[in-house]
Formats: C-alpha cells, sequence, structure tokens
C-alpha cells in the first residue's frame, strides 16, 4: 500500500503521516528530509547551492537511507540539524534541480516497491507515485502554517521570528510551485483537506475514515 501526502510547507504533512504509519504499522517516508539533508550537506561543504552541476555531483556520492523511520545522511542519522532557518531558506534551490530529483525519486520509488508505506512530500501524487492507493493534500492558511512552525522551534529552544517563518513558508511555496520539473501541484485526484481549524487527532480520523 502506498499512501501520499502532499501540500504546501507546514500544512501537518509529517505529524499526520507519522501517526498514521505508527497506527497502519507501515513505513513512513519523509522526503523533505532527503532535500533537506543534500542541502545540508552542501553548506556544511561550502558548495556554492547555485552550481547545479556541483550541487548534482554531490548528491551523487551521498548515501541517504531511512531506518526506523529516522534518515541517515552518509551512514550518520539526522536530526534537527536539518530543520535550521538556513536550511530552510535553501533547500527549493536544490529541489529544483533535476538531477537531485532523479536520485532523490529513485530511492524513494525503491522503499515504495519492497514495503507499505506513507511518504511525505510535495509530488508524491503528482510524479513519484501517480498510482498511489491513496492521495492526499494538506493546506492550511500561510498565518496558521507560520505558527505551527514557529511553535514547533521555540519549543526546541530555537531563537526565531514569525513574520520571518512565515515570509521563509510563503516563499517556499512560491519556488516549489513554480519550478519545472515535479512542482507542488494539487491534482484533480487527491482528497483535500483543510488542516487551518483542524486537531491532529480530527485530522487522524479523517485519514482512518478514509483509508479504511
Ligand atoms: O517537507 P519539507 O518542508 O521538509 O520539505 C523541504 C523542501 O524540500 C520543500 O520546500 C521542497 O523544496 C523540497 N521537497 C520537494 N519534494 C518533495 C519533498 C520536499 O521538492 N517530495
Amino acid at each position: 500500500m502506498i499512501i501520499a501526502v502532499d501540500g504546501p510547507a507546514g500544512a501537518g504533512k509529517s505529524t499526520i503521516a507519522k501517526i498514521i504509519a505508527d497506527k497502519l504499522n507501515i513505513n513512513y517516508i519523509d522526503t523533505g528530509a532527503m532535500y533537506r539533508a543534500i542541502t545540508y550537506k552542501c553548506l556544511i561543504n561550502d558548495i556554492d547551492i547555485t552550481n547545479e552541476e556541483a550541487v548534482s555531483n554531490l548528491a551523487k556520492e551521498t548515501d541517504i537511507d531511512f531506518k526506523d523511520n529516522n534518515i541517515y545522511l552518509d551512514g550518520k542519522i539526522l536530526t534537527d540539524e536539518i530543520r535550521t532557518l538556513e536550511v530552510s531558506n535553501n533547500v527549493s534551490n536544490i529541489a529544483k534541480i533535476k538531477e537531485v530529483r532523479y536520485l532523490m525519486v529513485d530511492i524513494q520509488r525503491e522503499i515504495g516497491t519492497r514495503s507499505s508505506v506513507i511518504l511525505d512530500g510535495r509530488d508524491i501524487g503528482s510524479y513519484v507515485f501517480p498510482n498511489a492507493d491513496y492521495k492526499f493534500y494538506l493546506v492550511a492558511t500561510p498565518e496558521e502554517r507560520g505558527q505551527r512552525r514557529y511553535k514547533e522551534l521555540t519549543e526546541k529552544g530555537y531563537d526565531v521570528n514569525l513574520d520571518e517563518i512565515i515570509k521563509e513558508i510563503i516563499k517556499r511555496d512560491e519556488m516549489d510551485s513554480n519550478r519545472e520539473f515535479a512542482p507542488l501541484k494539487k491534482t484533480d485526484d487527491v482528497i483535500l483537506i483543510d488542516t487551518t481549524s483542524k486537531t491532529i487527532d480530527e485530522v487522524v480520523d479523517d485519514f482512518l475514515a478514509i483509508i479504511k
């Protein structure tokens, strides 16, 4: 079984996907974490992220894997280091590179062929698994999405600014929606859920009612 969960930044995709994976006892793949991992590796190695060839070469030499729903970059587990504003501000530039996407999508499809999985991202239902069993598309207002990200980051002790986060989210959505290859888009066959005024439990219930 393949469940695709797409939508703009901060709409609640990963929170919901994790819970659903747990409840259905299937794997969870955070595909955004893969693009973040490549971005992080570029940043710590001082690679010019506008140099598509250099970024693609780095991605080719990178090992990305998931174990127990955690992402590993060249064998090392990644957690908060890929959630910084610096990574968020640069990730869409990396994610628009076709060669990088081919590499990430190959990994996603390989995982999908060997196990039941729920994946969250931007192009899962539209490009990676167009024949997914279920295609969800989550949305919420930019203010609500910004508030959620702000809460998440401040709870982890980061000193962040709400307006900056909202701006970053809007800019990232714009870049992700307007890139040439496999952009963020809502296809006609998705199950659309607006999470703005819903609790996590309510969204989980919506998912389970449809999947069952
Ligand atoms: O989901 P998250 O916000 O962590 O994703 C980070 C970025 O990774 C997105 O803004 C987008 O540029 C990229 N991404 C993508 N395709 C996916 C998942 C994420 O282009 N399937």
